[in-house]
């Protein structure tokens, strides 16, 4: 490809809407222009990579012996009214209507399409285990977009979807993802890590997101460096010691505490109650209903975990009006001892089982409650790991300590268990003669998200650093001078055309534009290798080899093709 034929609009500042630095190279280096919030055009440089990362994953999923097919992104909303995700996944679905009125969704996702296909066209135990798949864009109404690809309301994901007739058969499966999904994101130049995720909305038992470590990711993980475990935040534990038994104290108290309204002020004089010899009293709205959850002082409430082991749709702090309906106080003189309406469940974290001599709200300003044994005075409906695990803390599973970083969440692998096949009736006739629901597994990856996080990952002052295998071009030639019939343009042609022979991507510079110009936009947009051909270097018959991430080598004209290949070929 010539230069000036095809369109790689360069800018010198970053548009100030893009926040951070992949953000900001992809609209530098003209791969992507925003049309409107969290909606994006590829220009041809940012499809050609695109394009790489797709056939990357066609490769693997087809070598996992996964069957392409293409869903409808419009679904009608009757499968999702039968899954019981119309309302679970309510909020990010996209709904429109036809000129009859008909409401239909876009797809943000299609396991409730696949498993309608499996109800009606697998029948036996014969037909499988089968793994269908698609690259495909996909919708969602997300309530912040940002970060350009990271987060945006349409973008292209791969989604594949496996049925097994039994629980083993499925783990296989999943098993086969995984291990795709690790050559997936390495073959893309990426160091991944797959980490234990929650379930979320979709349902099901098992499940694990692949991350790019990053400090602008969305996410933190957990995990160990001795022993390997890594979890998202949302779902890690760790092995911290509960709270320390004392002696059973004497009946509750009531102790005043003037303007006393946190955990900090409690623990201060003249009180002096340690925060971890304090219980947190929080009230939420579970699914609508006021629900109270008890941490100790020193932790945090994960509100993942609090829906996940709850069951909840939707969890928020009450208002202090809400909090004032519950328990008769504000928010920082909460507590669950005294005046918990019967129908208020009570969620405490598992830490303060056992606990005693603990301090609490009397829900009533003013004043705390001590003394308390949380299982002799507070009516604990369930108890849960409903706490945030932090730096520092051993590791469950060798107590080393946990570390924590960001990351960027590329894929999820999940076990589905039989959730979607029971309701929409994807059921087989088995070898035993019983009709069986199949044991499905879904596994997403967001390529649009992960082509991003390739350039977060592989960047440096000067612009995108890609890794040969997704790079737009691999070789960019840039002649200074580009006269026709000058030697420079001559030599830098017969360059291109043995390269393309080769099967090697190559753009050729052919701009009439100072040679500064031309090595900052290919820096820029971060070709992996530059081919530098100047009337100095002519004179002597020699040419610039350059990789994007190393010095230049001079070298014979004559020998740049092999020098190029050699660099091509690792
Ligand atoms: P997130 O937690 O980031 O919202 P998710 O868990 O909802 O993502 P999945 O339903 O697991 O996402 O979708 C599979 C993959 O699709 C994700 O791992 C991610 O890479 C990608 N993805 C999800 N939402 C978006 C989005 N709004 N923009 C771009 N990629 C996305
Ligand atoms: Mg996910």
């Amino acid at each position: 490809m010539k230069w000036t034929q095809t369109l790689v609009p360069t800018l010198r500042e970053a548009p100030a809407d893009a926040e951070i630095p992949s953000h900001q190279l992809l609209l530098r280096a003209g791969l992507i222009r925003k049309l409107a919030g969290g909606v994006y055009t590829f220009l041809p440089l940012g499809l050609r990579t695109l394009r790489k990362i797709e056939r990357i994953i066609r490769e693997e999923m087809d070598r996992a012996g996964a069957l392409e097919v293409a869903m409808p992104a419009l679904q009608p909303p009757e499968i999702w009214e039968a899954s019981g995700r119309a309302q679970t996944a309510g909020d990010v679905l996209f709904k429109l209507k036809d000129s009859t009125g008909r409401q239909w969704f876009l797809s943000p996702t299609a396991e409730e399409v696949i498993t309608t296909l499996a109800a009606n066209e697998i029948n036996s135990y014969r037909q499988l285990p089968k793994n269908f798949y698609q690259v495909s864009v996909k919708f969602r109404d997300e309530i912040r977009p940002r970060f350009g690809l990271m987060r945006a309301k349409e973008f292209i994901m791969k989604d594949a979807y496996s049925f097994d007739t039994t629980d083993e058969g499925a783990m296989a499966s999943y098993q086969k993802m995984y291990d795709a999904y690790k050559r997936i994101f390495a073959r893309c130049g990426l160091q991944s890590f797959p980490v234990e995720a929650d379930t979320g909305v979709i349902g099901g038992s098992h499940s694990h997101e692949f991350m790019i470590p990053a400090a602008t990711g969305e996410n933190e993980v957990a995990y160990c460096e001795a022993c390997g475990y890594a979890a998202n935040i949302e779902k890690a534990t760790s092995g911290i010691p509960k709270t320390a038994a004392r002696e059973l104290g004497a009946a509750v108290e009531k102790f005043s505490t003037p303007g006393v309204v946190s955990i900090e002020a409690l623990a201060k004089e003249p009180y002096k109650v340690a925060a971890n010899r304090q219980i947190k009293t929080l009230v939420y709205i579970a699914d609508s209903k006021p629900v109270i959850i008890l941490v100790r002082g020193d932790d945090q409430l994960n509100e993942t975990k609090l829906m996940a082991k709850t069951g909840a749709i939707a969890a928020r702090p009450a208002t202090p009006e809400e909090c004032v309906a519950t328990l008769g106080a504000k928010p920082g003189s909460l507590g669950a001892v005294l005046n918990v309406p019967a129908d208020v469940k009570v969620y405490a974290d598992e830490r303060l089982r056992g606990a005693n001599d603990m301090a609490t709200g009397a829900n009533e300003d003013g004043f705390h409650l001590k003394n308390v044994s949380i299982e002799r005075d507070i009516k604990v409906s369930e108890w849960f790991d409903l706490r945030t695990v932090n730096a520092g803390e051993p590791c469950g599973k060798c107590a080393k300590p946990l570390k924590i970083r960001r990351a960027i969440e590329v894929g999820h692998v999940f076990k589905l268990g039989t959730k979607y096949s029971a309701k929409l009736n994807a059921t087989f006739l088995d070898a035993d003669g019983a009709r069986k629901p199949s044991v499905m597994g879904c596994y997403g990856i967001g390529v649009t998200r992960t082509l991003q996080a390739v350039v977060e990952q592989s960047n440096d002052k000067d612009g995108i650093v890609w890794p040969i295998a997704v790079a737009p071009y691999t070789v960019c030639i840039t002649p200074l001078g580009v006269a026709p019939g000058s030697p420079a343009m001559t030599l830098a042609e017969k360059i291109y055309t043995e390269l393309t022979a080769r099967g090697v991507d190559v753009i050729l510079d052919d701009r009439d534009e100072r040679p500064g110009v031309k090595f900052k936009d290919a820096d820029l947009v971060g070709f992996p290798i530059r081919v530098a051909i100047g009337e100095k270097g002519l004179a002597k018959g020699e040419v610039e080899v350059k990789p994007r991430n190393a010095p230049f080598q001079a070298v014979k004209a004559e020998d740049a093709v092999e020098a190029v290949m050699k660099l091509v070929n690792g």
